[in-house]
């Protein structure tokens, strides 16, 4: 560590990687309204095109872990996503070269506090209360890609052994290809940015003592369970 800081820097965010090594997170991207099922049941338009916002790292949160309910909100809810891990930098990446700056692969959840999310929209302001908070930002283990990005694949959502959300990769607006080529026009991606690709319709609130497991084919299942802030 260099003598002249003033203060102890932060502690790096590293997500465990499948078959050794850690992943360092620099930036965590998600992507709005991914699924057109999903655009309709927040009231929009399944004709809009999908969008970005970002998380900051410490949102991130990882697998097995508890996640006391969080404050400010009593509608806290679940969003199941695929998360793209990027290894390789790059701006205005053409769509036949995206899978060559990703990594890996993970499960991710994008928790939401809905009622804040709700109240900016109505107001038009930043999604950021809702969307931007501390261990927000679940995953599980990345597992390195080996092959091309994928464009089918199952994806779910289990509260206490409940089917709560489900869909098919296919189902995206922006395939994995489309979002990094498209995100890549926006910001100059870096190593160790995540990208959440968005959630399938079925989301909802969580409760104290919720098990969520989620799924994506292929991946390692993403286990977290919600726990009493007083405890
Ligand atoms: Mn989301």
């Amino acid at each position: 560590m260099q003598d002249n800081l003033v203060i102890n820097p932060p502690e790096p965010v590293l997500v465990p990687v499948i078959g050794g090594g850690l992943f360092p997170v620099r930036r965590v991207y998600c992507v709005g309204r991914n699924y057109a099922a999903h655009a309709i049941e927040m009231g929009g338009d399944e004709r809009d095109a999908p969008f970005f916002f970002q998380k900051p790292a410490t949102a991130i949160v990882l697998n097995g872990s508890e996640i006391p309910y969080p404050v400010i909100t009593n509608d806290y809810q679940h969003e199941i996503e695929l998360v793209l891990a990027i290894g390789r930098g790059g701006d205005n990446i053409q769509t036949e070269q995206a899978g060559e700056h990703v990594f890996g692969m993970a499960v991710g959840l994008d928790m939401t506090r809905r009622d804040r999310q709700a109240e900016a929209k109505k107001a038009g302001r930043p999604w950021e209360i809702a969307k931007a908070f501390d261990l927000s930002a679940p995953i599980s283990e990345i597992t390195p890609l080996n092959e091309a990005l994928p464009t089918s694949g199952h994806i779910s959502l289990h509260v206490n052994d409940e089917l709560k959300q489900q869909a098919d990769l296919t189902d995206m607006v922006w395939n994995c290809t489309e979002v990094v080529a498209t995100l890549s026009t926006h910001y100059r991606l870096e190593p160790g940015d995540l990208i959440y690709t968005g959630t399938p319709a079925g989301v909802g609130p969580v409760e104290v003592g919720d098990r969520l497991v989620g799924s994506v084919e292929g991946l390692h299942d993403l286990h977290i369970q919600i726990v009493d802030p007083a405890v």
